[in-house]
């Protein structure tokens, strides 16, 4: 039997609901059970592909080339599942969904609306795609009382009639601030909230508070008792020290067992070694190494979330801390080495993450540029790679003019949009003027490595599969004149076509990949060019 967790939050954003969910998956995992976690999002876009990241954060891919939102990079780190295209929805989605079967006549004869159209289609994609899982856990984006949000809450309300009260479960998150100058915690914003939910037909059963400070018994049973839950079905979550030290703090308060209560399961024990040994090794480095990352959309870390987490799984590897650098690339828009000194001269090593469009492009040639020559190891990813290429055939292949059409027609093309490729089942076509939405080269893709290549020796293996979501690809002609500037492409689609990792053999550590690695990195399984980038960075800074 599979049984429905909905997770909805209240009073503020940034709760960490996704993260919530996540850990709870998590826990039930490690009780043995099967579990999937999805998210519902309220916002009108497809999906949120063409969003800025510096708006809405960083865009997770899934093996099969869903754009989709960044707690499903959470969902994947936390509990090992890999999530698919039928794990993430939105309304706008769900519209045009709805929308398109209407034009195909599909409702002929009906007037559509958001009741029962919409919440039948909400209810669809809760239900699809589900087979022997034990749990599912469904996240509601944004907060209860945005509109937006009404249609999934109404479709979840039928759902529960459906299910009943063994076959589902609300738990929901809450914020109870503490007043410095009254010394107090604050219960009423948790009470108005479930108020909300209770106005839209949702009783919640569980209330997981966030909170900055201790919550005495009593104050945790008045909550119960305004909001309609037992006392002990008040889930305190304090901020915690780590997030690797989430899933043991939400276990102690009773999470998982007040869950397993709900939906009348034998509390047996989860085993949370892996997480004790994960939050253990995170919090008891034995040094310290700075990686400076240099990129557009700085200024919200969310932007590189998944990024960033694999860059931890990669210290955590190796017993070291790893301090971030966020620097934002058109600092380095100069012809002053001596700015990029100021910057780089001390740092372990160079990550230069994805990005999109010309503007702040040549300050990271110039990073790269900079850690080549001072032997700074260095990593490129998907962009980071594209820039590489053209730093060596700049500098060193005699191509002062190589270019990326990404930047317009001018120079020599070593970066060119792809028109073309071989894609799982088909040939995929793109030309200049297809739609901005959905149309990269998305998904896992396989890569063939060389053999006696660094990226050989860091996967041990000659056939790996990676994620993509790209439109420009480096041009394959410029093969030989790369290898010529010491620049080699290890790594290749399987056609032989399209570049998939270049490295260099005159420098400790330099790589560069046109995937995105740190999407399928987890904190019990750091992916390796991670954990290898991580080393040479300690070895760089003698640690090691
Ligand atoms: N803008 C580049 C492209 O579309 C790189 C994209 C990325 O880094 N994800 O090919």
């Amino acid at each position: 039997m599979t049984r429905y967790i909905f997770i909805t939050g209240g009073v503020v954003s940034s709760l960490g609901k996704g993260l919530a969910s996540a850990v709870l998956g998590s826990l039930l995992q490690l009780r043995g059970y099967k579990v999937r976690l999805r998210k519902l999002d309220p916002y009108l876009n497809v999906d949120p592909g063409t969003m800025s990241p510096t708006q809405h954060g960083e865009v997770f891919v899934t093996d099969d080339g869903a754009e989709t939102d960044l707690d499903l990079g959470h969902y994947e780190r936390f509990t090992g599942v890999t999530t698919k295209k039928t794990d993430n929805v939105t309304t706008g989605r769900i519209y045009s969904d709805v929308l398109a079967r209407e034009r195909k006549g599909d409702y002929l004869g009906a007037t559509i609306q958001v009741i029962p159209h919409v919440t039948d289609a909400i209810k669809e994609f809760v239900r699809n795609d589900i087979t022997d899982e034990d749990f599912v856990l469904c996240e509601i984006g944004g907060t209860v009382g945005d509109i937006e949000s009404l249609p999934f809450l109404e479709a979840i309300r039928q759902l529960r009639n459906e299910l009943g009260s063994d076959g589902s479960c609300i738990v929901h998150v809450t914020l109870l601030p503490y007043i410095h100058a009254a010394g107090e915690l604050k219960t009423k914003p948790t009470q108005h909230s479930v108020k909300e939910l209770q106005s839209v037909g949702l009783q919640p059963d569980i209330l997981l508070c966030r909170t900055e400070q201790p919550v005495p018994i009593e104050q945790r049973n008045k909550i119960g008792q305004f909001c309609n839950v037992d006392g002990d079905d008040v889930i305190i979550a304090e901020d915690a020290s780590s997030i690797y030290y989430v899933p043991l703090a939400y276990n102690e308060q009773g999470f998982d067992k007040q869950i397993c209560r709900h939906f009348k399961l034998d509390d047996t024990k989860p085993d949370l070694n892996r997480w004790i040994s994960i939050a253990n090794d995170y919090e008891n480095p034995e040094g310290e190494i700075t990686i400076a990352i240099v990129g557009k959309y700085t200024s919200l870390q969310d932007s590189y979330k998944s990024l960033g987490e694999a860059i931890t799984h990669g210290g955590i590897a190796n017993k070291l801390r790893v301090k971030v650098e966020w620097i934002d690339s058109e600092l380095f828009e100069t012809d002053n080495d001596d700015i990029l000194a100021h910057y780089l001269a001390d740092i372990s090593g160079l990550l230069v993450p994805g990005g999109f469009g010309k503007r702040g492009s040549e300050g990271k040639i110039n990073a790269i540029r900079f850690a080549r020559q001072r032997h700074v190891p260095f990593l490129g990813i998907c962009f980071g790679m594209q820039m590489a290429v053209l730093e060596s055939a700049r500098t060193l292949a005699n191509l002062p003019n190589a270019n990326s059409s990404e930047f317009g027609d001018g120079g020599e093309l070593l970066v060119g949009l792809m028109t073309e490729w071989i894609s799982a089942n088909s040939v995929e076509q793109r030309t200049d003027f297809d739609d901005m939405g959905g149309t990269m080269r998305l998904g896992a893709y396989q890569c063939l490595i060389k053999e006696e290549s660094l990226a050989h020796k860091i996967y041990e293996s000659d056939k790996i599969s990676e994620r993509h979501r790209h439109r420009y690809e480096v041009n394959i002609n410029y093969e030989k004149i790369l290898a010529e500037a010491g620049l080699y492409i290890s790594g290749l689609s399987p056609d032989g076509r399209l570049p998939e990792i270049v490295e260099r053999k005159d420098h400790p550590f330099f790589i560069a990949v046109q995937f995105h690695p740190e999407l399928k990195s987890k904190p019990f399984q750091p992916h390796p060019l991670f954990t290898q980038f991580t080393s040479a960075a300690g070895k760089h800074s003698r640690l090691v």
